[in-house]
């Protein structure tokens, strides 16, 4: 096997092969089917083996923070992966309902010889997996492919960019190429196993009883889209990323985000796509992979070293001293979160980046971070901050429920920063005060463009 993808790879359990019918690649968090590792590792086991490969993919209702805007999403996904994977030469299986007892009930009717799996860095992922690999008749691995660089080879957590981004770069050249991706053999050999018809996922998912947040007028799910999304990232607004990703009203930036959060395209593929136009755009190429290799990586491995993601434990010292030595600073406005959802603070910035984020579910970049910030003088507690926080980025982005979506939000609080000039409430946390913002970028247009008529990606 390529070394590069054997190095993605650790064994979750201590049994060895069983004598099984098929090779089960159990698809969590990768919906693609190309430049997928964990795919690629099945695959190749499977035609080593001379067995079919069978992809199972669950959709469960009841993984935190469901929503119909998540869902519908991951279906549009999951309805084009299918499309590819069948025409590739895979069988595919798909159920509704608890992804561990799925992986057990399809496991008896099919009978894997090895179970392959998507790793994934936060915690109900990890749980998932360690409960199936305790109950699989065969050995079961999981496969680090979302992430260029692998994260067990960067060893420990890290403090910040500046201390990852050395060590990311001697990795990158041997990591960064595309997987080796054998066809499945075998394609006549048809296994017997009851699920959806793949015709169904969207009619399926439309009639699970999900929360009501209403799926995005712009983002549609799927690595069709991912690539198309790539392109015109690349061809329309690589040229002047590096100032203008900073100015939210242009809409700038990439949007690649909802797609690598559901895995719809390799970080890889990005990242060499970019770098194709190194020698004629060297600072905007140099900009971007600062954030989607180098700042991406370090939220991944920041999930992956503390567990303690979602809490104000995971900040280091000075930041939980400040923050604590300002506690009882006084607030000028508290809000409740029923005015923060509903984007009601007066703050006319705030607001539409909260509208935005409502309505399109993707928050322009820059605007996060003001948007993260203010709420700390907002609340009674920064745990109460945090707490409010989380649950509106997890419930509204599409690329909520993330290692990018927790230390984006606990980098409002000082995580991956460093200390600046001690104020009241924030203490030495940085401040973005919505006076500088004014100078910053075209406010107004900003404000008139998230307008719900007029909304835009
Ligand atoms: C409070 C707060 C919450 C955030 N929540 C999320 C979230 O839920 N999901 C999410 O993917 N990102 C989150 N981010 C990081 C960042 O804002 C988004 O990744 C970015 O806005 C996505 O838009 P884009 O793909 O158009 O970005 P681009 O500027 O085009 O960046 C390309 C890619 O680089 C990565 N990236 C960019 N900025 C960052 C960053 N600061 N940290 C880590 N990776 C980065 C993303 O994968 C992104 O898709 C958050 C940041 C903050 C401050």
């Amino acid at each position: 096997m390529d070394r590069a993808l054997e190095s993605r790879i650790t064994k979750l359990n201590d049994r060895g092969p069983a004598d099984g019918k098929c090779v089960v690649y159990w698809m969590q968090s990768s919906l693609r089917a190309g430049e997928n590792p964990a795919l690629a590792a099945a695959t190749s086991e499977a035609n080593r083996r001379r067995l079919p490969l069978l992809v199972l993919f669950s959709i469960d209702p009841a993984i935190p923070s469901a929503n119909r805007r998540s869902f519908a999403f991951m279906a549009e996904a999951l309805r084009d992966t299918v499309a590819k994977l069948e025409a590739a030469g895979a069988q595919v299986c798909i159920r509704t309902g608890d992804a561990v007892e799925n992986l057990v009930r399809v496991g008896k009717e099919v009978k894997p010889a090895v179970i392959v799996t998507d790793e994934s860095h936060l915690n109900e992922g990890r749980s998932r997996r360690e409960a199936a690999a305790g109950r699989a008749g065969c050995a079961m691995f999981q496969v680090d492919g979302n992430v260029i660089v692998p994260v067990r080879l960067i060893p420990g957590e890290q403090y910040a960019a500046y201390t990852l981004r050395p060590r990311l770069a001697k990795l990158l050249e041997e990591h960064i190429r595309p997987v080796p991706q054998e066809r499945p053999g075998r394609r006549a050999k048809r296994l017997a196993w009851s699920g959806l018809d793949p015709g169904e996922i969207m009619q399926t998912v439309d009639r699970l009883s999900l929360p009501e947040v209403p799926s995005s007028p712009l983002f549609r799910g799927g690595e069709t889209e991912a690539d198309k999304t790539l392109e015109r990232f690349v061809e329309e607004r690589l040229d002047g990323y590096a100032e203008n990703r900073n100015r939210p009203e242009l809409y700038f930036t990439s949007d690649l985000s909802p797609y690598l959060r559901f895995g719809c395209i390799s970080p890889a593929r990005v990242i060499r796509r970019v770098l194709e136009r190194r020698g004629e755009l060297p600072e905007e190429v140099d900009a971007f992979v600062e954030e989607a290799f180098v700042r991406r990586e370090l939220a991944e491995n920041f999930t992956f070293y503390d567990r303690r993601y979602r809490s104000l434990a995971s900040l280091p010292d000075w930041a939980v001293r400040t923050l604590d030595d300002h506690r009882k600073d006084r607030r000028q406005h508290l809000f409740t979160l029923e005015e923060l959802e509903e984007g009601r603070t007066g703050d006319e910035l705030w607001d539409a980046a909260q509208r935005e984020m409502l309505v399109k579910g993707k928050m322009a970049g820059y605007m996060r971070m003001y948007w993260g910030k203010r709420v700390l003088e907002w609340t009674r507690t920064p745990e109460e901050a945090l707490r409010i926080l989380l649950y509106l980025n997890d419930k509204y982005e599409i690329d909520g429920r993330s290692p990018n979506g927790y230390a984006g939000v606990l980098w409002c609080f000082g995580k991956h920063d460093r200390a600046f000039a001690e104020r009241p409430v924030y203490g030495k946390i940085r401040y973005m005060s919505p006076a500088a913002q004014r100078k910053k970028f075209d406010i107004r247009e900003y404000i008139r463009r998230g307008s719900p008529a007029d909304i835009k990606r």
